[in-house]
C-alpha cells in the first residue's frame, strides 16, 4: 500500500543523548551499572541496553555503585539520598527537562505558587514538582478546584503536552481571576515538531500508525492527535502487533513515531506496510 512518513519523527535528542551517556558509560566502566527507571519508555532500547549490562531499578535504596539519571530527571530528595548512598551519579537529564525544574525553582523563589501542568504519575512531572515546595500538579479541567482561593501563581507544563492542551489549560486558569499568573513555556520543541507533522500527515491519509512504547506519553499525545483529525488511528509497539484488518479497505497509510521509538522500528514497519496489500 502507499504509505508516507510524518517529516518528523522517532528519536528526539534528548533520548539520542540518554542512549549515547549509558553506551558511553557502559564501555567505561567495563561492567554492570544501574538506571534509575527505564532509560527510555521503549522495550525494546530497555532489552538491548539490559543485554550491555543496565541494569533498571526503580527503587532508590537499591542503588549501588554507577547509577544513571534517565533523561526525565529527578528530584532533588531522591539525588540527595543516592548521594547519601555513595553513588556515583551518571546525569543524563534532558537539558529542557533541567530548564522547567530550574524554572520552577526561580518561580517558589519569586514567591508565586508554582503549578505544573501535567500528568502527576508521569516520572518528569515527579521531579519537576521537587523543585519547590507544594507544587500544585494539575491535568485536567476537573482538578482546577485545587487551585488556591487567590495569590501569585507560577503556570509550566510537562514537556511533551501539545500547545493545544497547555493552552486551554492556561485559559481556564486565568478565567479563575487571580490578580497575577506568570507563565513560562516549557514545551519541548522536538515534540513540538513532531506533533505538527503528525497533525499535517494525518490530514492526507486513510489510517495512520503511530509507533511508540505503550508507557510513552509523547507518543500517547501523538496518536491521540491524530485520532482527533477524524483518521482511523493505532498506536503499536513494532510491526509484530500490526493486524491486516487494520489497514482493511485504506489506500494512504501515514506513520508517525514518539521521540523513544528507534528508527530501526519505523523502518521495519514502513518496509512491511509499503509491501502489505489490503
Ligand atoms: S521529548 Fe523533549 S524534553 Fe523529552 S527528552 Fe526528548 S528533547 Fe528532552
Amino acid at each position: 500500500m502507499e504509505v508516507r512518513l510524518a517529516k518528523k519523527l522517532g528519536f528526539c535528542f534528548g533520548v539520542e543523548h540518554a542512549i549515547q551517556t549509558a553506551e558511553k558509560t557502559l564501555a567505561e566502566r567495563g561492567g554492570p551499572i544501574m538506571s534509575l527507571g527505564e532509560i527510555i519508555h521503549n522495550r525494546q532500547v530497555v532489552e538491548a541496553l539490559a543485554d550491555k549490562g543496565l541494569k533498571v531499578t526503580d527503587d532508590p535504596s537499591d542503588v549501588s555503585g554507577t547509577v544513571l539519571i534517565r533523561s526525565h530527571g529527578e528530584g532533588p530528595d531522591v539525588l540527595a539520598e543516592l548521594r547519601g548512598r555513595g553513588a556515583e551519579i551518571v546525569d543524563a537529564t534532558c537539558v529542557l527537562v533541567k530548564r522547567a525544574q530550574k524554572i520552577v525553582a526561580e518561580l517558589a523563589d519569586d514567591g508565586y505558587r508554582v503549578v505544573v501542568i501535567g500528568q502527576a504519575s508521569h516520572p518528569e512531572v515527579r521531579g519537576v514538582c521537587g523543585y519547590a515546595p507544594d507544587v500544585i500538579c494539575i491535568d485536567t479541567p476537573e482538578e482546577l478546584d485545587r487551585l488556591p482561593a487567590g495569590g501569585k501563581l507560577g503556570i509550566i507544563c510537562q514537556t511533551t503536552h501539545s500547545l493545544e492542551h497547555f493552552g486551554r489549560m492556561v485559559g481556564l486558569v486565568v478565567a479563575r481571576g487571580y490578580s497575577e499568573i506568570k507563565v513560562v513555556n516549557t514545551l519541548c520543541s522536538a515534540v513540538r515538531d513532531r506533533q505538527a507533522a503528525a497533525v499535517e500527515l494525518a490530514r492526507q491519509v486513510d489510517v495512520m500508525f503511530v509507533l511508540g512504547g505503550r508507557q510513552s506519553a509523547n507518543t500517547r499525545e501523538l496518536a491521540h492527535l491524530c485520532a482527533e483529525q477524524g483518521v482511523s488511528t493505532h498506536h503499536l509497539e513494532k510491526w509484530s502487533d500490526f493486524q491486516p484488518e487494520m489497514a482493511g479497505g485504506k489506500k494512504i497509510a501515514g506513520i508517525t513515531a514518539g521521540a523513544s521509538t528507534p528508527k530501526w522500528i519505523v523502518e521495519e514497519f514502513t518496509e512491511n506496510l509499503r509491501a502489505f496489500e489490503p
